[in-house]
């Protein structure tokens, strides 16, 4: 039988939020490599190695995965998530931009749900308008580019999700990015801070921008913050879906 790869999101948390396709992906492989608590999440059996590793090795993680493949191994490479937000399945890309004898092996990403998805149903509808995704660790590029994305999306009135928002090595980075939202948006912007979205720790809390601290976010948070238009309804927060010309505040 020949080898294959797939890139798979185990979705945020809960089992019953792994698609059926993933599942079926994670039955049949020989090899399951990701970050630790990735593959912790992996059911052990007779016939399948686990190859937990280390998150900053990212790229080493995909070249071993196509290595495995080559031989004849049915291999998962999982990330958390959707394995296309800000995880594995670029990483993969990325190894194999160097390697073009792996260019015909049997590679395919299976999504998953991302964490932006699992907390915006949770807190209502809070991206139901144009909206975008910024990841604010800084490990991959510099602040400046964060900081002006951050800017011109505010500027632009999207509704924004912030992945990894909050690191132990550089704290001081969300501070800047709320003191940025303070600059371009008015008080009352609605901020929902989603923690462990599907788990037992799951923990929502939605804030205006003026209550809004650096503290409420921690590696396991994903940020919502609406758009000028966004409102809470009963206990839920939602994005209408009309706009009007030019809303900034
Ligand atoms: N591929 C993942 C994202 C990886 S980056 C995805 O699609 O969800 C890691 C960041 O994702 C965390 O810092 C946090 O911001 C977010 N995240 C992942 N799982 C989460 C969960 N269950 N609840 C809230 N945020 C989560």
């Amino acid at each position: 039988m020949s080898g294959s790869l797939s890139i798979a999101g185990l979705g945020p948390g809960d089992p019953a939020l792994v698609t059926p396709e993933v599942q079926a992906a994670l039955d049949a492989a020989t090899d399951v490599i990701g970050y630790i608590p990735y593959v912790a999440r992996v059911a052990p059996r007779p016939g399948l190695t686990l190859h937990p590793s280390d998150n900053r090795v990212e790229v080493d993680r995909a070249r071993h995965a196509l290595e495995l493949a080559a031989k004849g191994a049915q291999v998962v490479v999982v990330s958390s998530g959707d394995p296309g937000v800000f995880a594995m399945a670029a990483a993969v890309f990325e190894a194999l931009e160097d390697a073009p004898q792996w260019y015909d092996l049997d590679i395919r990403v299976l999504p998953g749900i991302t964490a932006m998805l699992a907390a915006a149903a949770r807190a209502g509808a809070p991206l139901g308008h144009d909206f975008c995704a910024i990841n604010l660790s800084d490990n991959l590029k510099p602040r400046a580019v964060i900081e002006r994305r951050v800017r011109l999306a505010a500027e632009a009135d999207f509704a924004m999700a912030f992945y990894n928002p909050r690191s132990k090595s550089r704290p001081e980075g969300f501070a800047r990015v709320l003191q940025i939202l303070r600059e371009t948006c008015a008080p009352g912007r609605l901020i929902t801070f989603a923690r462990a979205v599907s788990t037992p720790e799951e923990r929502l809390t939605t804030v205006t921008l003026a209550e809004a601290t650096p503290e409420m976010a921690d590696m396991r948070t994903v940020v919502l913050v609406g758009n000028s238009a966004t409102r809470r309804v009963g206990p839920f927060v939602y994005t209408p879906r009309r706009a009007d010309a030019g809303v900034t505040g």
